[in-house]
């Protein structure tokens, strides 16, 4: 892993993202590696996704500076990244930028993969704010190939729990939806997430930015899972009803619990 220090110009960049005012970015990179990720694409970075981190050392001083200019609105923290991937442990910019977001009127979206994110409990109690956990899949092997670096997701879920009980505002990131993999066991996973009673879940399926987001994910799929390639293609490339029949399927399980939900499709 390449960590280089850097120092930004920016860190409250404007969002296009539903709901959401302002992104912040505490690092450039992240170690998590989803290999789903469509961050790359995103920010248009040729460095491999995963090997490096860019460290956005004065992001906390440059944001202090921005909010003087810019009105107040919801961010999400973080977009492109994860603001508790695991050199957040040692920098702690999230942390410092939680710091001075805590007495503004900033409302403030956490969104992480990671259980390092209870470590500043302490400051979200003092916040406006709400935390979501990302799960893909229940299935800790599954999870292992697509999100190589991050929590397991019964840590996830504990994650959240203590938040909940703790008083702070959570939901659960459902996606993106893996065809065939996300939708095994649908019941037993929307149950598994009624047990830590998110305040809701918001749901997404899987875009592909380019081709040659596509072909990353290709090739793991034929090493791991040969028999799903062609569906996925499908799935994704073609005109066909298997999103909407899922969000149907998760809309008929997800009413049996008193769980508030959202689709992003
Ligand atoms: S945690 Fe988020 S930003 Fe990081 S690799 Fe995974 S999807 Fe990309």
């Amino acid at each position: 892993m390449l960590v280089k220090e850097i120092k930004c110009r920016t860190i409250l960049s404007k969002s296009g993202l539903y709901d959401i005012d302002y992104s912040i970015n505490p690092y450039k990179g992240c170690e998590h590696s989803c290999l789903y990720c469509y961050a790359p694409f995103i920010i248009r970075e040729k460095r491999k996704w995963g090997n490096f981190v860019d460290v956005k050392i004065n992001a906390p001083e440059v944001l202090t500076k921005e909010m003087r200019k810019k009105k107040k609105g919801n961010i999400l923290i973080s977009s492109v990244t994860d603001p508790y991937q695991p050199l957040e442990k040692k920098y702690k910019i999230t942390r410092r930028i939680l710091e001075k977001l805590k007495d503004t009127k900033h409302f403030v979206s956490v969104l992480t993969k990671s259980s390092l994110v209870l470590r500043d409990l302490d400051l979200f109690k003092k916040m406006k704010c709400e935390i979501g956990l990302t799960i893909t899949t229940l299935d800790e092997d599954t999870v292992k190939i697509f999100e190589p670096n991050s929590s397991s997701p019964e840590e996830r879920l504990e994650t959240l729990s203590y938040l909940k009980i703790s008083g702070i505002k959570t939901y659960i990131f459902f996606g993106p939806l893996l065809p065939f993999i996300s939708d095994l066991n649908l019941e037993k996973t929307i149950s598994r997430f009624s047990l830590v009673r998110p305040d809701y879940i918001l749901i997404d399926k899987l875009n592909i930015k380019s081709q040659e987001h596509w072909e990353k994910i290709k090739n793991v799929l034929e090493m791991n899972y040969p028999n799903l390639v062609k569906k996925w293609k499908k799935v994704l490339f073609s005109k066909n009803d298997y999103y909407d029949k899922l969000k149907q399927r998760i809309i008929e399980i997800i009413q049996n619990y008193d769980i508030k939900y959202e689709f992003c499709y």
